[in-house]
């Protein structure tokens, strides 16, 4: 299969601001690479693949990026700047699609989705968020209707958030287990990894570290700054230690040191590839019940689920967690969400779009 993927619209691939997208597109076109076939990635000038996914073929564009949507109202209307990053993004897509199976769209936006009713070319679209938008959700309400394999969803639980789609198809997520190496760190200090916003709930985290009265490590881009001084400002000084945003390979080192990672999403979480690439390190997870999490995480097996904002309930499973068997966490990847399992699922999915849009 020829397929042609378009990255997210907000940041270069390697810059961290287009948050899990980033991670998942790698992951993607190595596993579609080792299946044999062949990619073509469009993204923002400055992407960079990784070194696994030489063969795939880099197409650049310049321009403004997008505005995320968990950052605007639900309600807001679309915006496209001038010098469009999308736009372009999407015009060289549907010209190199020409020549190929499937455009296989990665970024939440109202463009790609709305072209699909308006093109001969198949595009896919994987969706990465729940519902943040009503433009978005009516039009792929509306898209849904005609092209019912057109949607793809990383989660049973961010699939509810569209409740139009009666039979969604759940993809999961992928990760190249090379690059993540099992530690066996029982009494290493608390993790939290993620875009430093207010979706990712870090407060609550930073909450549970200071009543241990212990520190808490931090890894990730800081989004919102105000946000961020905010939450140090309410806890002791040191409660949190800034890491910074690392390469993947530097974040695995590190993560797998720690005893546990928390996960504390305000939003309905699309999947957490934090979660998942905790558990490959061998780190178990404590998450709030809510979005991909409270799917991934085997309850008292390679970590616990507590109710959303059950932040002293987090506390309580934080004192037991030496209870969870480290080398089930990493089996848990191994078994669930390899690049090779992960693409698989992407494979059959693909291959009911390009037949729906040949009948
Ligand atoms: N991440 C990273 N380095 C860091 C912190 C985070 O590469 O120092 C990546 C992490 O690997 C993950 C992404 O940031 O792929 C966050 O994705 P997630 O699905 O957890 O949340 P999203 O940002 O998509 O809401």
């Amino acid at each position: 299969m020829r397929i042609v993927l378009i990255s997210t619209p907000i940041g270069f691939l390697g810059s961290g601001k287009g948050g899990g997208v980033e991670l998942t597109l790698n992951s993607l076109v190595t596993g579609l690479l080792t299946l044999g076939h062949s990619v073509e990635v469009i993204a923002p000038r400055n992407s960079k693949l990784n070194k696994d996914n030489k063969k795939a073929k880099l197409h650049f564009v310049e321009g403004e990026d997008q505005i995320s949507w968990q950052h605007q109202n639900f309600n807001s209307p679309v915006t496209i700047p001038d010098n469009s990053l999308l736009a372009g993004m999407l015009e060289k897509g549907l010209d190199i699609a020409k020549q190929a199976d499937v455009l296989l769209n990665m970024s939440y936006d109202w463009l790609p989705i709305w072209m699909t009713l308006n093109t001969e070319a198949p595009i896919a679209h994987i969706i990465s968020m729940g519902s943040e938008s009503s433009v978005i959700s009516n039009l792929i309400s509306k898209v849904y209707d005609k092209y019912p394999y057109n949607f793809a969803f990383h989660s049973k639980t961010q699939a509810d958030d569209y409740p139009f789609i009666k039979k969604p198809i759940i993809i999961g997520n992928g990760f190249k287990l090379d690059n993540y190496t099992f530690q066996d760190s029982v009494k290493g200090p608390l993790a939290w990894v993620g875009r430093v916003a207010p979706e990712k709930g870090l407060e609550d985290a930073a909450y549970v570290a200071n009543e241990l009265s212990e520190k808490l490590n931090v890894w990730g881009v800081i989004e919102d700054e105000t946000y961020a001084s905010k939450i140090e400002q309410s806890f002791p000084q040191g409660t949190i230690d800034w890491m910074g945003f690392l390469s993947t390979d530097e974040l695995q080192k590190e993560l797998g040191k720690c005893r546990v990672l928390l996960n504390t999403p305000k939003w309905n979480e699309a999947y957490g590839n934090v979660v998942v690439e905790a558990l490959a390190c061998g780190v178990p997870v404590i998450a709030y019940k809510r979005g991909g999490p409270g799917e991934i995480i085997q309850h008292g097996e390679t970590g616990y689920l507590v109710d959303p904002d059950d932040k002293k309930n987090m506390l309580y499973y934080v004192e037991i967690i030496e209870k969870i068997e480290r080398k089930k966490c990493r089996e848990w990847v191994e078994k669930n969400a390899s690049t090779d399992i992960f693409a698989k699922k992407v494979v059959n999915w693909l291959n009911k779009a390009i037949d729906e849009s040949k009948q």
